[in-house]
C-alpha cells in the first residue's frame, strides 16, 4: 500500500519568482522567503517590502492569522472552531447562530452547490470521514486501509446533501440535519488567501508578495524588477516536474485540485481525497488535476474542486460563469484549457 500526502502544492506550485533584477530604486528590494506549515499543509511566503522590518515581521503575522483561521473558524477537528460547534449541533430544532463570516461562507457554498449541480458539496463530511483519505495519506491511519463497505457508504451518503442544509438570514442561523457534518476542506485554503490579502493591504510598506497555502497561491502587487509572477502547474504524472507556467501580473488567486495531493494506493488503484457526491467515492472524471485562476480565493479553490468532479466540459462552463479561467490535465496527459487561460499559460 502506498500513502501519499503531497506536501505540497507548495513544493509543486513552485513559485518561480526569482527573475533578474533590472535597474535600481525599488528593483533593489530583495525578497524575504519564509516556509512553515499550517492548516495541514506547507505555507510558502515571498515578501517584497520597502522597509526591511515590515518584510521581516509579516510572515509571523501571516502564520498567526492562518492558525487562528483554522482554530477559530474552519477546522472540523478542533473543538475550538465554529465549524466543530456547528457539526455538534446536528438536528437541533432551534438551529445554531453562526458568525456573519461563517454564515456568508456557507451561503457561498450553497450557491456553488447549486451552480455545480451538486458536484461541490461541503456537507460531504460523513463520507469523507469514512474514507479518511487525509489521515491515511498523512500516515495516521491504523492497520490496513480498507475501502468503505457499500452499505456504510450508502448510510453516510444519506446524511450528506447541501439541499438539506438550511440557512436563515435573520440572526445568521444554520439548521444542520442530524448526522450531517460540514467539511470546508475544499475552500479553506482559498479563504486563507482572502484573509492574507486583507493583511497585506494593511501593510503599506509591502509592495509585492507571493504566498502559497498548499495548492492555492496568492500573487499580490508587482515584482519590483517589473517581471511577471510565474506560477508553475505541477505535472500529476511526475510531481517534481511541471506541465507549464502561468505568467501573471498583479493580484490573482490560483488553486489546483489534483489526485496526487492526498491519496492511498492499493493494488494499483488510487483512492484520492476528492469525492463525487453522487457516489460518495473518489471522483473519476478522467481528470488528474484542475487549476483555476480567479481574482478571488474562495472561487479559485471551490471551483477547482467542483471542476475536478465535473470534468472539463461542464467544469469550464461553470468556471466561466464565475469569470474564472481553467486548465485541466487529463489522465492521458492531455492539457485542456479555457480560451482565456491561453493568454497566461506557457507549456513547459
Ligand atoms: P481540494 O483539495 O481543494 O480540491 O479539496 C478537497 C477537500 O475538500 C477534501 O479533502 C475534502 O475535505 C473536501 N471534499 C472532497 N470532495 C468534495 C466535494 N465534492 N465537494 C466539496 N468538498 C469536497
Ligand atoms: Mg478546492
Amino acid at each position: 500500500m502506498k500513502r501519499f500526502l503531497w506536501f505540497s502544492g507548495a513544493a509543486a506550485l513552485l513559485l518561480l519568482c526569482c527573475g533578474c533584477s533590472r535597474g535600481f530604486s525599488s528593483s533593489d528590494i530583495s525578497p524575504k522567503r519564509y516556509v512553515d506549515t499550517a492548516m495541514g499543509t506547507v505555507i510558502n511566503q515571498t515578501i517584497y517590502a520597502a522597509d526591511g522590518k515590515a518584510g521581516e515581521e509579516f510572515p509571523e503575522k501571516a502564520m498567526g492569522l492562518l492558525k487562528e483561521l483554522e482554530g477559530d473558524l474552519l477546522s472540523w477537528r478542533l473543538e475550538s472552531s465554529q465549524v466543530y460547534r456547528l457539526n455538534a449541533s446536528g438536528g437541533r430544532e432551534e438551529g445554531t447562530v453562526l458568525s456573519e463570516e461563517l454564515w456568508d461562507i456557507l451561503e457561498r457554498c450553497l450557491k456553488l452547490y447549486g451552480d455545480s449541480q451538486g458536484a461541490f458539496d461541503v456537507t460531504m463530511g460523513p463520507a469523507a470521514r469514512l474514507w479518511n483519505i487525509d489521515q491515511w495519506a498523512a500516515g495516521e491511519g491504523e492497520g490496513e486501509f480498507q475501502v468503505p463497505d457499500a452499505r456504510a457508504l450508502e448510510q453516510a451518503l444519506k446524511a450528506c446533501g447541501s439541499d438539506r442544509l438550511r440557512l436563515a438570514e435573520e440572526e445568521n442561523v444554520a439548521y444542520l440535519p442530524e448526522g450531517m457534518q460540514i467539511d470546508l476542506g475544499a475552500v479553506g485554503k482559498g479563504l486563507a488567501l482572502t484573509r492574507l490579502l486583507e493583511l497585506l493591504e494593511e501593510e503599506p510598506e509591502i509592495e509585492a508578495a507571493v504566498i502559497s497555502v498548499g495548492g492555492s497561491v496568492l500573487t499580490y502587487g508587482n515584482k519590483p524588477d517589473g517581471s511577471n509572477w510565474k506560477v508553475a502547474i505541477p505535472n500529476p504524472a511526475d510531481t517534481g516536474a511541471m506541465v507549464g507556467v502561468l505568467s501573471l501580473e498583479g493580484q490573482w488567486c490560483v488553486s489546483t485540485s489534483g489526485d496526487y495531493e492526498r491519496y492511498v494506493e492499493v493494488q494499483g488503484v488510487r483512492y484520492h481525497h476528492i469525492l463525487d457526491p453522487r457516489t460518495g467515492c473518489p471522483a473519476r472524471s478522467g481528470v488528474r488535476s484542475v487549476t483555476v485562476l480567479s481574482g478571488d480565493g474562495f472561487d479559485s479553490d471551490g471551483l477547482s474542486t467542483a471542476c475536478f468532479v465535473l470534468g472539463p466540459e461542464k467544469g469550464m462552463e461553470l468556471a466561466k460563469s464565475y469569470g474564472a479561467e481553467t486548465l485541466f490535465v487529463m489522465e492521458d496527459g492531455t492539457v485542456l484549457m479555457s480560451e482565456g487561460m491561453k493568454a497566461y499559460f506557457t507549456e513547459a
